[in-house]
């Protein structure tokens, strides 16, 4: 079970506990297919967790306007302050892959020895919301967040700019509509020392 039926409830925006603005306390079953696919493989990546000192695991499934998904895990480290987030991850792994327009991206976390932890919603952090408000202003668009708990019986449904709103990033600094030539401009050296490496 996943924790439908008799305590499923949809909650609007304006609601008790449904946020401001366009934000929306949904349920699992509420999502259409993309979403939904979103949020189940959020949930599968969890499982991957590396979170032996907090004992939260989070999962994160990220979509690119491509359509494909990226997902990743939190991964901690006995050296505290060197952990990295589920979400951090999953915005690497799509900027690796050569597709980094992004378009959505869904967060499960829970305290995975705590069967109450699992009922609360969970958000990206501070440092997470300004990697993904960088991944957005670069492409000039806003990103859709679905921050879910654990069951994915309660998902928040928001965007990026409703949860850093007034970002700092690239378009302060005038760099995000420069991104694209310096990126070709990489590829081309790339390119030219593959070359070089080759005639060797
Ligand atoms: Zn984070």
């Amino acid at each position: 079970m996943r924790g439908i039926g008799k305590e499923r409830r949809v909650h609007l925006a304006g609601e008790k506990g449904a946020g401001d603005g366009a934000r929306k306390r949904l349920d699992w079953t509420d999502l259409g297919g993309p979403d939904r696919e979103l949020v189940e493989r959020a949930q599968e990546a969890s499982a991957r967790a590396y979170a032996p000192y907090s004992l939260f695991a989070v999962g994160a499934a990220l979509r690119t306007n491509s359509g494909k998904i990226y997902t990743a895990a939190n991964l901690e480290n006995a050296s505290s302050g060197l952990s990295i987030c589920a979400e951090a991850s999953a915005l690497t792994l799509a900027n690796a892959a050569g597709d980094f327009d992004v378009e959505a991206i869904a967060v499960v976390g829970f305290a995975f020895k705590d069967r109450v932890g699992a009922s609360r919603v969970v958000a990206p952090c501070g440092s997470c919301r300004q990697l993904i408000a960088e991944a957005a202003q670069l492409i000039n668009s806003d990103v859709r967040v679905l921050c879910c708990n654990g069951d994915l019986s309660s998902i928040v449904a928001s965007s990026i700019s409703e949860l850093l709103p007034e970002a700092f990033g690239p378009q302060n600094l005038g760099r995000a509509q420069h991104w694209p030539s310096l990126r070709e401009k990489l590829h081309a050296r790339v390119k030219q020392l593959i070359e070089i490496r080759q005639k060797r």
